[in-house]
């Protein structure tokens, strides 16, 4: 592996000024205690390159379904099944933990997200979202227009969001101090530009953009929006406002991991017009927890662990006369075990059905490289203490962004518990934008766990230069495949379509299939798939 300099990591990361006047600020900064948690790259690679498994004879177990991943999909999956009373099978994750990438993490001082983190509320068209959430207790009622009423509790808490910009932090994600005329006036074209998108239906009725994707419309109206970027779509409106461009920008960061000259026109708008009801009204309350989505997977699968083998990779799929034969290894390649499936609801992503399908190996369908995935890192910083802060500042909110960095800032863990003084968790998000995702990646696991906390203390330092002295401890996770990529033409090209196809006994189920990796969609494709299996069973 390549050693980088201090001034190399900082640079590559934060930009080259930011890194020369960090280290000219200090040439040994001091660390906390820490380290690199989380996903299994060294299995990954493993199966990459081929691991060959042989079952003993007596470690096969016939099983009617087996899901592969405990991601939000898989475990939806399972509780539709057990909701439907199919109880008869058994879900495999990799890891040590359900989850995927809305797992969570717990310390001392708070539960924290390590991936996803909110939802917006779901409109009362979202049945079976609805649903879960009045099983957890989240839902208190409807409002006079059928609308859901979330339970205070659920709700973020004020203030929701600030941004700093040149030494001071204001209200907000659009960063209204200094906007010009012209400014505002972008700002009111593009949110016009948003309410007609948002008030639009086709001849059936449907929204042009909702969640899940699956309710959206198709009419050729909307969908050749993914035939352009959502800069090229700002272009072609004259929006040229740089903080209109930063706000939309950073909306396409911090959804897809993506820039806007990478995201489908489609995909930004949809960011901005599915979650809200009609035009001039806010967007969707969000609904958080502590611990952000990990709230939702840990209720899934308190439902379904008894079925659920943790710390168990599936490394081969083959289809047979009667279904589907399951090889399966403990995280350290030992102890092979089989099942015999009659059906198979893959929740894992395309690029890890490339190598564990077994007829994939040798002539993956063109589709599966369609799915590119970006790279993220998450760090989780335990502070003894809140940072320092001037009066003229806008308070700490629950999300903290950074005008002038490319990572996303962070989100406070203890927000919404009320309690606003003392020890606390803050989650930092950076994502890794690279127009190639491999470039990203390699960038991503080259980068060892000092690397990775000087990036997050060094760019919290810009607006809390006493962050080092309260940090007791910074862990990070390496993302390697955060979130599909809702890159130009992806969003309704043939390979969506193709990929969620089922593959003889083999059903997909993964967020990846909707283009956009979030909560809903997860939730949506595991539902869908675990009916379509029911139907066959
Ligand atoms: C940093 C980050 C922030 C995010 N923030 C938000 C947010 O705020 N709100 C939101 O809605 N969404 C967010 N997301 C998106 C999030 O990915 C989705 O909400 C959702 O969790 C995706 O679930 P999934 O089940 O489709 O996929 P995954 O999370 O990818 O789950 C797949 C599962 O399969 C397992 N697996 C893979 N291969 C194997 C194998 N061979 N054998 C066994 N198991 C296997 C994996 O370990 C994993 O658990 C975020 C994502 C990231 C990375």
């Amino acid at each position: 592996m390549t050693t980088f300099t201090r001034r190399e990591i900082l640079a590559a990361f934060l930009g080259v000024p930011f890194a020369l006047a960090a280290c000219r600020r200090s040439a040994a900064p001091a660390f906390p205690e820490g380290e690199i948690v989380g996903t299994s790259d060294v299995f990954g690679h493993r199966l990459r390159d081929g691991l060959k498994v042989d079952v003993p004879s007596d470690a096969w177990t016939n099983v009617p379904v087996v899901i592969v991943g405990g991601g939000v999909a898989g475990l939806t999956a399972a509780w539709r099944l057990q909701k439907s009373g199919f109880d008869d099978f058994a879900l495999i994750e990799i890891e040590n933990a359900p989850g995927g990438t809305s797992r969570s993490g717990t310390n001392r001082v708070a539960s924290f997200p390590w991936g996803a983190h909110y939802i917006p509320t779901p409109m009362k068209e979202n049945v079976a979202l609805l649903s879960l959430l009045d099983e957890m207790g989240v839902v208190e009622g409807k409002d006079a227009d059928g609308e859901p009423v979330i339970r205070e509790q659920f709700l973020c808490r004020d203030p929701e969001e600030r941004v700093f910009y040149k030494g001071r932090w204001y209200e907000g994600l659009y960063l209204h101090a200094g906007a010009t005329d012209e400014d505002r006036q972008q700002l009111d074209k593009f949110n016009a530009e948003t309410a007609r998108w948002i008030s639009w239906r086709d001849g059936r009725g449907r929204r042009a953009f909702t969640l899940p994707v699956s309710a959206c419309s198709d009419d050729a109206e909307v969908t050749e929006l993914d035939r352009i970027s959502m800069d090229q779509w700002l272009n072609e409106r004259g929006l040229y406002s740089p903080r209109l461009r930063w706000w939309i920008d950073y909306a396409c960061r911090d959804d897809y991991g993506m820039t806007l000259d990478q995201t489908s026109a489609w995909a930004g708008l949809f960011y901005f017009c599915s979650r809200v009801t009609k035009p001039g009204v806010e967007s969707q309350s969000l609904i958080t927890w502590p611990e952000g989505n990990g709230r939702l997977v840990n209720h899934l699968f308190e439902k379904s662990k008894a079925r659920v083998q943790l710390d168990r990779a599936v490394v081969e799929l083959i289809p047979s006369e009667t279904g589907v034969d399951v090889i399966t290894v403990d995280r350290e390649g030992r102890d092979p075990r089989g099942f015999r499936a009659r059906r198979v609801i893959f929740a894992a992503p395309q690029f890890m059905a490339r190598y564990v399908i077994r007829p994939y190996r040798d002539n993956p369908p063109p589709h599966v490289a369609e799915f590119q995935f970006g790279s993220w890192m998450v760090a989780n910083l335990t502070l003894r203490n809140r940072p320092k802060q001037s009066p003229r500042d806008f308070p700490l909110a629950w999300d903290n962004v950074f005008y002038e960095s490319p990572s996303l800032g962070y989100v406070v863990a203890t927000h919404q518990r009320g309690r606003d003084h003392g020890p606390t968790v803050l989650t930092y998000y950076y994502p890794l934008c690279d127009e190639n995702p491999r470039t990203a990646r390699t960038r991503l696991l080259e980068t060892d766990w000092r690397g990775w906390a000087d990036v997050a203390l060094a760019d919290i330092e810009r607006a809390h230069p006493d962050i080092r002295e309260l940090v007791e401890r910074l862990d990070v996770m390496r993302w390697g495949h955060a979130m599909i990529r809702p890159r130009t033409g992806f969003m309704w090209g043939q390979a969506r379509r193709e990929g969620a196809k089922p593959f003889r006994s083999i059903h997909f189920a993964h967020s990846e299939l909707s283009g956009v990796a979030l909560f809903e969609e997860a939730f949506d494709v595991g539902l869908r798939v675990a009916d379509e299996v029911l139907k066959l069973i």
